[in-house]
């Protein structure tokens, strides 16, 4: 028996009926695959909860818990203290495993789950005791039933007891691949990383694509997106970065195209690469960071003139966010101090003083005909660059910088 384990509650995993086994296969293959590096374990599931135990001593639980914390699909975490099935014994093990919880609280109480209804104690009885012990214990203390300081949980399990306290929100969502694939269009700005980060939340497996334009963008831009990526792959597992050449295509837009609608065109080319390299990776849909009326790009007429060149779905998970709360989610996901770092985005370069707020598609596929967009397309697509990003070195369970 190992001295402590990490519990995992599931959210809506358990709510999808017939497809749950398949949810919970999903979230168990994360789980192991993220815990590489962090020691050995096993990772079972029991009425939605996984039980994460390490297999020895070197485990390196702090690693551990971090790891689960964001996966998604897991509402709340927990570690816990395990005892043998012995009604003092877990006493004992409450008290000491749940000692400066409980000296940094003055109010407490018990509750308890017996999946074994073998044991010979009914929760109620269980309560009784561990409350009594602990109030012996912990004189400073007294039991609230309805606003306790904290909750003590006994959890009688077939193998032994669990004790532990509240559990810590987890990353909350579905399991990454539950919900199809799609290809994220990546800049190094604030709000594609978190734009892929929401559609993982909800299932989604990322591909991501970044439109680079040397010598115009660098190789620390387009490196600042990696490592952004990086972040988001914490969560999101592995992501395929494909980043394509656009350098001739931004060139001829900007000499022979109408001025004010360049950032519209080269919108709508960025549209029409992704939705190729999109269906060619098996990717169902696209997604990008755009927020309504953010910047001229982003009204309803220019979105509506993008939109016309994709068959696909363009997912905008932060359409209805105003950029605070972006902001809030890139510091919680922790992108927010790698996107400020100034570095130029193909979208920034070349843009025209006054873009057109308000194009009208009409005329956007007028101006588009002065350049050869489908010769330039193809030659883009062509000078692509694959690289696959993982959270962390799993052979030496570190983190890359
Ligand atoms: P972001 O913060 O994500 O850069 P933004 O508010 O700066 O967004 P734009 O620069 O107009 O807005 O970009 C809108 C969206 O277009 C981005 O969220 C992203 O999905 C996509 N995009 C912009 N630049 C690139 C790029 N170089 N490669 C791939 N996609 C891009
Ligand atoms: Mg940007």
């Amino acid at each position: 028996m190992q001295k402590e384990v990490i519990l995992l509650k599931l959210g809506e995993v358990a709510l999808k009926g017939l497809n749950r086994r398949a949810f919970e296969d999903v979230l168990l293959k994360t789980i192991r695959r993220r815990l590489q590096g962090a020691g050995q374990f096993t990772v079972t599931s029991l009425q939605s909860t996984v039980y994460v135990e390490p297999k020895d001593d070197t485990a390196d639980m702090d690693l551990a818990e971090e790891r689960c914390s964001k996966v998604f699909g897991v509402v709340g975490y927990t570690r816990a203290g395990a005892a043998e099935k012995d009604l003092q014994k877990v006493c004992e093990k409450a008290a000491e495993y749940l000692k400066d919880t409980l000296e940094g609280v003055s109010t407490f109480k018990v509750e308890c789950k017996r999946s074994d209804k073998k044991f010979p104690y009914k929760s109620p009885e269980i309560c009784n005791e561990v409350g009594g012990y602990l109030l012996e214990h912990f004189p400073h203390l007294s039991v609230d039933v309805h606003h306790p300081g904290v909750t003590v949980w006994v959890e009688i399990r077939e193998a032994c007891a669990y004790v532990h306290a509240d559990s810590k929100p987890g990353a909350g969502g579905i399991p990454v691949g539950t919900g199809g694939k799609a290809a994220v269009l990546i800049s190094g700005g604030l709000d594609s990383p978190v734009a892929a980060w929401c559609m993982a939340k909800r299932g989604v497996e990322l591909t991501a694509i970044h439109f680079a334009s040397p010598p115009y963008t660098s190789e620390l831009a387009h490196e600042k997106v990696v490592r952004l990526l990086r972040k988001v792959s914490e969560y999101a597992g592995r992501i395929k970065m494909i980043t394509v050449n656009f350098t001739k295509l931004q060139e001829a837009i900007r000499d022979h195209c109408q001025e004010d609608l360049n950032t519209v065109i080269l919108r709508r080319f960025m549209l029409r690469a992704a939705e190729q390299i999109a269906k060619a990776e098996d990717c169902a849909a696209l997604i990008t960071g755009e927020s309504l009326g953010q910047v001229a790009s982003q009204t309803i007429q220019a979105i509506a003139c993008t939109d016309a060149v994709a068959a696909m779905p363009v997912f905008r998970p932060l359409i209805g966010s105003d950029k605070a709360e972006i902001v809030k989610l890139a510091y919680q996901i922790d992108t927010y101090d790698i996107s400020i770092e100034p570095y130029e985005d193909c979208c920034t370069i070349f843009t025209p003083k006054h873009p057109r707020t308000r194009p009208i598609l009409h005329f956007v596929e007028q101006a588009e005909k002065a350049i050869d967009g489908e010769a330039l397309l193809k030659e883009s697509l062509e000078q692509v660059e694959t690289l696959y990003i993982t959270p962390y070195d799993y052979a030496g369970g570190k983190e890359l910088k």
